[in-house]
Formats: structure tokens, sequence, C-alpha cells
């Protein structure tokens, strides 16, 4: 058999033409694991081996990283290891960048120009804000950043915005554009968005330089296409110069292939129009239907099928699969969020221990970074690897970190590292310079850095500014430390996160990976608490195996007793390492599972508020996407499927009783084999037993339904001198009420014991009295 042959041989028909197809833009929609990127990589092997293609005539668009490394491997194992070697198969940034390094002089730009990440911008943007003279509280900085990153990925430019700009607000954001660009320009620098809005700058103004990729990439692939943005659309089309009359290079030859229903990037700016309206963009172009799913059995397809199916306006799709009905989906009901990850790792534990499954093959998906947490506890615990793909481990991330560093200073003052991390986060005007101007004079005295912040007045050649600024930080230490003797770690952590202006500054940000950090806060929140409820618990253990009594003072958990806790759960080196073999169990968000396929999956914290995502509860279009996400986690699922939900879950340390998601209730109850029998509703409160749509629990669906609504009950409306009760701290009155809707906080006066303490509203186990 020829090499063709043996290429096409693993394909059917439609999958055969797609990668045979020569001439016109071809576009190829299938439903999930019909073999999408399978005929994009087969479709450069077949181009190369049959049509001659050189590796360097080809260009391949992957959406991650990790995707192109995938794809280069699958044509080195088609091919042989040299034939990918020089093609470009990469990501929309990647790419641009390749091309900027060569020609962005052009524009003016140095070759070695900077990359600015969001960190980088959004310091920038402060410093536009602030050269402006621009009331943050009125022109915030981070919606700045998130307006302009919205105006570049449309490849609106300042100029075109400026023109039509007709708000107070919509000027100053103009201007701010005007500037921020111009800063940039001046330091050499590109943010994120201006990979591609330059580059597309770059290949319509010089037309040399559009005609040279031309000629070199005669041939442009892309996968994913459904999550591409207008700015990288309009980079596509003039890469392939499309829309040229009488070209001096005829068009390169354009395949594309995506899935309307697993767009999930619209926050981002992704469209979907650009998939739906591929004809009309790319005329005499040819489209291609794949309907056969390789990957999953019938019971994981007619599950995914049944849930997006509830999506409107959208053509219907008839994927089917010859695997066979397959194992039916196991369903778990969780007590609550502990004993979810305790059935997740307790059935892993089961599947690998025979050997029938490695954990390299075994995937845990979630909807928010936060719920990575609860299941890295328990991995680690019972010294199970695992790895977390597209995201960083809960310990590890920036903001419990920064969280961590206030907490080791008030323990132990003199920390220099923790005290230097906090110094300026967030920000309160103690640069870079003051920093430096301390640790020499820390050095020249022989004194600590902490002992140097208390005598900032000797410290030659400060700014009054700075010296203000690190009075009011010491101040903010000292008055965090006076708390230190009387409070819980997890009093100590918000009184951190809200005397800092740590959580305030999040809150307000329109920023979703902000709002992200907002999610691991209030998972902090509970670590701290769950720490609070076992020490005790273990204390008693301890002293009843010893014989003896708990002594008061030993049972009341301190600040010191909880870093040592975290210290010991933060290490993750202490994990076994992966045996190389069986691979390591993957832990993942939805999003960043787009594209993979694994033999099992769990699916967990099905429940309306945490996904669908609470934010997206009240917006049908929103809801929609999150459906289109709930297709995309079910259609991974290559053999064994587990859906999970935690009848109560913990926020900001309190727990909240969630209701079924109402995606479980769109999966028909026969494709599903509840493990639990017993039903939730039973072991629910009373209070809970009435949802505000008014719909009945048990019986129909899965698991019973509690309603609607994530509350526990109504958040009280409160108004200073309200009175009200707390679970925990009993009586206290209203002092202060701050902020709307969901972000209320009410500062409450518990009396002399307790003292005054400052609660999100909607979290916190309150009643008003
Ligand atoms: P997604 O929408 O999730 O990105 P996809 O359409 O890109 O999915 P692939 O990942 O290409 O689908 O294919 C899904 C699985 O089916 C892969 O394991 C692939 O190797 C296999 N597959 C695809 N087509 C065939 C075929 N004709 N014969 C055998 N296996 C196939
Ligand atoms: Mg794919």
């Amino acid at each position: 058999m020829s090499s063709q042959e043996q290429l096409l041989e693993g394909l059917n028909g439609p999958q055969r033409e797609a990668v045979t197809h020569g001439g016109g833009p071809l576009l190829i929609v299938a439903g999930a694991g019909s073999g999408k990127t399978r005929v994009l990589t087969h479709r450069i092997a077949y181009l190369m081996a049959a049509r001659g293609v050189r590796p360097g005539e080809i260009l391949a668009i992957t959406f991650t990283n990790k995707a192109a490394a995938e794809m280069r491997e699958r044509i080195q194992a088609l091919l042989g290891a040299r034939a990918a070697a020089s093609m470009w198969i990469m990501t929309f940034h990647s790419a641009c960048v390749r091309i900027l390094r060569r020609e962005a002089h052009r524009l003016g730009y140095p070759s070695g120009f900077t990359i600015y990440d969001s960190a980088d911008s959004a310091r920038l943007m402060q410093l536009v804000c602030k050269e402006m003279d621009l009331d943050p509280k009125r022109f915030p900085p981070k919606s700045f950043s998130a307006q302009i990153s919205n105006l570049k990925n449309e490849l609106v430019d300042y100029d075109t915005f400026a023109e039509q700009a007709q708000t107070e607000q919509e000027k100053k954001l103009a201007e701010a554009y005007r500037l921020y660009q111009r800063r940039l320009h001046e330091a050499g620098a590109m943010d994120f968005d201006d990979l591609i809005m330059v580059t597309v700058n770059l290949l319509q103004m010089f037309p040399d330089v559009a005609e040279h990729y031309r000629r070199r990439f005669r041939h442009v692939m892309v996968d994913e296409y459904q999550d591409t943005n207008h700015a990288q659309y309009v980079f596509i089309r003039e890469l392939v110069g499309a829309e040229q009359e009488a070209p001096v290079v005829p068009p390169s030859e354009l395949c594309v292939v995506g899935d309307a229903d697993q767009s999930i990037y619209a926050f981002r700016g992704a469209t979907i129009r650009n998939i739906l309206e591929f004809e009309r963009d790319f005329p005499d172009a040819r489209t291609i239907l794949l309907e056969q799913n390789y990957r999953s059995t019938q019971t994981i397809l007619s599950a995914a099928n049944a849930v997006i199916e509830r999506n409107e306006g959208r053509p219907a799709k008839n994927l089917w699969s010859e695997q066979g009905e397959g194992t039916p989906i196991v369903g778990y009901v969780a007590d609550n969020e502990h004993d979810e990850a305790a059935f997740v790792v307790g059935e892993i534990d089961k599947l690998t221990d025979d050997g029938a499954i490695t954990p390299g093959e075994v995937a845990v998906f979630y909807r928010t970074n936060a719920q990575s947490r609860v299941f890295e506890d328990v991995f680690i615990r019972m010294g199970l690897p695992y790895k977390i793909v597209g995201g960083v481990r809960f310990y590890e991330r920036k903001e419990i970190r920064d969280v961590l560093a206030y907490l080791r200073v008030l323990a132990n003052p003199e920390d220099t590292v923790s005290l230097r991390r906090i110094i300026n986060v967030p920000k309160r005007g103690i640069g870079a310079r003051a920093e430096e101007s301390l640790e020499l004079f820390a050095a020249r005295e022989r004194i600590t850095f902490a002992q140097a912040l208390r005598r900032v007045d000797e410290v030659p050649a400060m700014a009054t500014r700075s010296v203000n600024a690190v009075r009011n930080f010491t101040a903010l230490l000292d008055e965090l430390a006076a708390l230190v003797e009387a409070s819980s770690p997890s009093q100590l952590v918000e009184a951190v996160l809200d005397k800092t202006g740590y959580l305030s500054e999040l809150a307000e940000s329109k920023d979703i990976q902000d709002e992200s950090r907002v999610e691991n806060l209030e998972e902090f929140v509970d670590v701290a608490r769950e720490f609070e409820n076992t020490f005790t618990a273990l204390l008693e253990d301890e002293a009843a195996l010893e014989g003896e009594e708990v002594v008061e003072e030993d049972a009341e958990p301190t600040l010191v007793d909880f870093l040592e806790r975290i210290s010991l759960v933060a290490d993750t080196d202490q994990l076994p390492d992966a045996d190389d073999e069986g691979g390591v169990v993957t832990l993942m968000t939805l999003h960043s599972a787009k594209g993979l396929e694994f033999p099992v999956v769990f699916l967990t914290g099905l429940e309306d508020g945490v996904f669908p995502h609470m934010r997206t509860l009240g917006d049908k279009t929103q809801l929609e996407e999150e459906r289109r996400l709930a297709y995309v986690g079910l259609t991974r699922a290559e053999r064994l499927l587990y859906v999970s939900r935690a009848a109560v879950r913990s926020a900001w340390g309190s727990p909240s009783y969630n209701p079924p998601s109402r995606f479980l209730d769109e999966v028909p109850p026969s494709l599903v084999d509840w493990r639990r029998g017993e039903s939730p509703v039973l072991s629910a409160p009373p209070a809970l037993r009435r949802g505000p749509s008014g719909r009945s629990f048990g019986g129909e669906g899965f698991g019973g339904t509690f309603g609607r609504s994530r509350q526990k009950t109504e958040a009280p409306t409160l108004s200073v001198g309200d009175l009200v009760n707390h679970d925990k701290f009993g009586m206290g009155r209203v002092q202060l009420v701050d902020g709307t809707g969901d972000r209320t906080k009410a500062r409450i006066d518990f009396g002399a014991d307790i003292g005054e303490k400052d609660l999100m509203v909607k979290y916190a186990p309150i009643e008003k009295l």
C-alpha cells in the first residue's frame, strides 16, 4: 500500500473528502469527537505525501500550545521525525509574534519588543489613568483595560473609537486608549491583544509583507474555529489573501474546522459568527459535515446531545457512535464537597487498582479554579499524584500566596521575604525605589527590613509620599497584629482581606480573572474554617487516645497552628513521583478541557450557582454558553463518565445549599445509574424545601431538585441599627453597610466578647431579627 493510501485508510468518506480537497476554502463543521482535529492532522500529512507540499508552506493554528505539540507529534508519527520540524504549528499569538519579530520594525517597534502580560498591562493602565488624573472610582483602570482589550479584539483603533465616543466615559476611555498605546510604543512593548491587531495592521499597510507571507504559507489551517475573534478572523483573511482583486499571489488554501456547540470563549470576544458566516466571508467555500463520533459510547453521546439540544436556534445535528451503548453514566450526590472529592478519589483508586485503567487515563473537571483545592487536599492526603492542566496548584496561586504572606508576617513580623512580597500589595505607593532605599538603610544600620520600616523617617532621600505610605503600611500591620490574639485563623484571613483592601479591589474589577481570584480567596476562608473545625476534633481524639482531658487553652487553634498545617498541604513535593508508565490523574477546569479526550471523566460540582456559574444564572445568552461548556465536558469522556454534585458546599466559610445543576435534569434519567439512592431532599434543612421557582423535589429529574436559588435563604437587607443573629457569633447590631448586591458587606458589633466583624451579607450565616 502506498503511504498515501495508508494516510487515508483510517478515515471515513467525508473525512477523506476533507483531507484530499484541493482549491477553494474548506469548512468542516461537526460535533465533538467526530475527527475534526484528526482530519487536520491527516490533511497536513496528505499535503506533504501526496501533493508535494513542503513543511514550510504550512501554517496550522491550534487553540493551545499543548494542542500544537500534540498535533506535531501525530504528524511525526505519520511521516517521520523530521517532517514537522520546520512547520508552523502554533497558536495565533505565537504565529503573530514570529511575524512581528521580523516585521514590527516597519511600525517603529524594536525587533526585540517586549510582550506585556496582563499584570504588566494592568500596571501600565494604572499609570496612564494616574497621568490623566482620573478618579479611579469613576474610571476604574481595570475596566478601561477590559474595554480596550475588547476594542482591540474588534480591531477598533483609538482614532476610530475617539470619533464615535459620545459620553464622558467613552471620551475618557478613548483618551486613555491613545495614551496607553503611546506609552506601550515608547516602551517598545505590545500587550497580548496587540500581537494580533498589530500583525493585522502590518498585513494591511504593507502589501509586500502580506505578499511575502502569502507566498510562504500556501496552506493555512485553523482548529477550533468557533473560538476565533474578529481580529483573528481578519488575520486569517489577510494571510490567505481571499479578497484580493487580481492578486499577485493566488489565494492560499484555507481549511478551518469547528463546532458552534463548543464555542465557550464569547466572554473573551470569540464570535460564532465566524463559523456561521464562513461561506459569506469566503465565497466559493465548501462545507463538509462529519456525523460519526469515534470517541465516546452511545450513552455518553446521548447524554451530551440531550443537553445541547436545549440551546435555541442551533441547527439539529445527528451525531452517532458505533462504540455501542457502553456503561451507564454514574451519578453521585455527595453530602458536601469533601464527600464528593472522597468519592472521586475512592473511585479512581478502585478503577486503577486492578490495572484496568491507568491514572493518566482519568480526568477530573470542575467549573472554577477554586474548586481544585478540595480535590488537591484529598489527593495529597491519599498520596495520589495528580497534575493541574492549564492552571496553577491552589496554594501556588498569587492571591493565596499574598494572603499567606500577610499571615506569615503577622505570625513573624521579621519574615523579610513575606514582608517584601506584600509591602506594595495591594498598591499603596511604596515603589521599587523606596523599597531599595529601605533595604540599603537596613544593611547600613545592621537592622532587619522590618525594623527599617519602623525607622522610615531616618532613611535618606525618601520622598515624603513614600514615608507616609510606609507609615500607613506599618499602622495597618499593627492594626492586624492587634487582632491575632483574639481571633481565629478564619477571622484573621477575613480581616486581612478586608482591611488591606485586597478583596474590594478584586471585587470591583470586571475582569474574569479577578472574579476567579475572589473565588479562590473565598475558598481560602473555607480552608481556615475547616481547619478550625477539625482542629478541635483532632485534639479531642488525641487526648482520648492518651487518656487525657483537653486543656482549655490548647483547644483554640492559633495562627501558627494554621500556618503549620498549610505548609504541610502546600508542599506538594511530598507527592510521590508519577510512575512513568501509568501517568497521573489530570485535574482541570472545563475550559481547559477543550479538544482533549480521556477514557474516564469525572464531571463534578454540578450545581446551579456552581455550574452553571452563579454569574450566568439570570442571563439566557450566558446560560447557553454554560450549556455549551457542559457539552464540551460531557463529550471528553470515552468510556466511563461520572457526574456528581454536593448537596452542601461552603462559601466564605458558611454552608450554601445548592440546587442540582439544570444540566443534570437535562440528561435523560435512563442513562444514569445513581450510586446513592437516598433522596438528598431528606437531608436538606426544612428551610430549603420551598424553592422560589416552586419546583417540586425528588421524583422527576436527577437526585431531586431543591428549587433554583443558590442561597440558603434570601440574603437579608440590612440597615444600620438592625439586630441580627449569626450562627456562630450570636446576636449583634449592624454598625455599617457598604456596597450593593452580592458584594454588600456589613460591619456588625457582636458585643464585648466577639467584637465587630465585617461580613459579606450574602454569605454570612445571619438572619435579621
Ligand atoms: P473535538 O470537537 O472534541 O475537538 P474532534 O472532532 O476534533 O473533537 P478528534 O479529536 O479528531 O475529534 O477525534 C476524536 C477521536 O476519534 C480521536 O481519538 C480520533 O483519533 C478518533 N477518530 C476520528 N476519526 C476516526 C476514524 N475515522 N477512525 C478511527 N478513529 C477515529
Ligand atoms: Mg478537536
